[in-house]
């Protein structure tokens, strides 16, 4: 096992992972940008090194200030939590180089994933269903209309290196394909340095379901169930849950298998999510996330793992420490993302948080890098705490999440929370009856967000 690590990132996925290290026994490396010098992860951990000035280009996306930090402090391993470079191949290359080991999937595999033309011809060769849509890359408008016209309007046109919800724009029709393809196609080169589309049909009332997998890099592979994540906004999630409240048994049990399989037959290593969107009982693939998500908590809490713990296992070489029937769920969980951002646009928020209190009690998990006096910097996600409430089944897990919600207290800056309090007022929120289209219609007639 390791004796150090450094964790490449900052916020409350660093936090999460100083907290599975100290558990483990690790020593544990921070690194910061001049902006995050009182950051509660640089507090937490047992050492920091200064990385760069506030920009993220210059600190927690600096390969060489990274790999130095790791030199100076003797730090074995670097976990990348997610975002900045956690499904950055080039960089995991640079990190074998140095001898050093990433606490994540190898190069290869975030390469083939990270392209989302090649992630899908990927799986569907492993047998995973797939989206109906264009047959790779699309290079001309003309190629593009005759793709419509043959799998039939609404489609959306995706950029290969798209991400966060980016590069993804939807054609109603053939009057709008020109427009929405140049502009998926512009979205991918200014963002991702790659034109680079395919086409999709565009399911119109899909949820949202993601399969969490695990591989121990040696052939052997398990999946631990779904994550619904259909209340989106602008394609990013807001409240994510597990079980899904649409899913049986049964399906769970088919679609994990699928996955779990597929993983296991690349050899895949630690932790991975499976994307599909789910519409009148079938499953279709949508891309495959090869790192932590942010939403990960729902699944450890019902599932009772400790997923970042299971990482550093796996990555130091030891063989994980559960088998598929070991995995049974027990219970509901529900993660609510709060971030510093002003309703009803969701205008970023950042400032000095004059009083933080945390809501505690049976079930309930706040990861959060606040504290009193905390000032949030403007230069990164506004994202700065997840509400991860669990219960018996769904109903305690909502009530959970409503009497949490209303401990929660964060002073000076906007939050979304006034948005959580709303949605659980909301019959179909509380039925579960949504798809990824449910909450920007809702925002829509609600708060006049467009
Ligand atoms: P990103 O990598 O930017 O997150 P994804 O491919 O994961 O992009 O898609 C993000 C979201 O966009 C999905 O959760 C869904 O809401 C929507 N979406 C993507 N593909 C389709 C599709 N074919 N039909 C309908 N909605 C889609």
């Amino acid at each position: 096992m390791f004796e150090k690590i450094l964790i490449a990132n900052r916020g409350e996925i660093a936090l999460r992972v100083v907290r599975a290290a100290r558990e483990m026994g690790i020593a544990t490396v921070a690194v910061h940008s001049t902006a995050d010098s009182d950051a509660m992860h640089v507090r937490m951990a047992d050492e920091s090194v200064c990385i760069g000035p506030p920009a993220g280009t210059q600190s927690y996306l600096s390969v060489p200030a990274i790999i130095s930090a790791c030199e100076i402090t003797g730090a074995e391993a670097i976990h990348p939590g997610y975002g900045f470079l956690s499904e950055n191949a080039d960089f995991v290359q640079i990190v074998e180089d140095h001898d050093l080991t990433f606490i994540g999937p190898t190069a290869e595999h975030i390469r083939i994933m990270g392209d989302k033309i090649t992630a899908k011809d990927t799986m569907k060769k492993l047998g995973v269903p797939c989206v109906p849509g264009s047959d790779g890359g699309v290079a001309t408008l003309e190629d593009a209309k005759r793709i419509g016209e043959e799998f039939g309007y609404p489609v959306i046109i995706k950029a290969t290196a798209g991400g966060g919800g980016r590069g993804m724009k939807v054609a109603q029709s053939a009057a709008e394909m020109e427009k929405a393809f140049m502009t998926a196609r512009a979205e991918g080169k200014s963002n991702f340095g790659n034109d680079e589309v395919y086409i999709e049909k565009y399911l119109t009332t899909p949820r949202h379901i993601e399969i969490q997998v695990f591989g121990d890099g040696k052939g052997r592979a398990v999946h631990l169930g779904e994550r619904d994540c259909s209340l989106q906004r602008r394609h990013q999630k807001v409240f994510e849950e597990a079980p899904g409240p649409s899913i049986s048994a049964k399906e769970r049990a088919a679609i994990g298998k699928v996955c779990a399989d597929a993983v296991a037959r690349i050899n895949y290593t630690g932790a991975g999510t499976i994307e599909f969107l789910y519409e009148n009982g079938e499953f279709y693939f949508i891309e495959m996330n090869t790192r932590l998500q942010v939403e990960h908590p729902v699944t450890e809490a019902i599932f009772g793992v400790d997923l970042v713990r299971e990482q550093i296992r796996v990555a130091s070489g030891m063989e994980m420490s559960f088998q598929q029937d070991d995995l049974q769920i027990n219970g509901h969980a529900i993660e609510v993302r709060i971030n510093a951002e002003k309703l009803p646009n969701f205008a970023p928020c950042p400032g000095r948080i004059t009083q933080y209190h945390a809501p505690g009690g049976l079930g309930v998990r706040m990861d959060s890098a606040l504290y009193d006096g905390y000032s949030i910097p403007p230069y990164y996600d506004s994202l700065i705490g997840k509400l991860i409430v669990h219960g018996r089944d769904r109903p305690e897990a909502l009530a959970r999440l409503h009497r949490a919600l209303g401990e929660l207290i964060v002073d000076g800056v906007d939050t979304t929370v006034p948005l959580f309090h709303a949605l659980l007022a909301e019959d179909d929120v509380l039925s579960g009856n949504y798809n990824i289209h449910w909450l920007e219609h809702w925002l829509e007639t609600n708060l006049g967000d467009g």
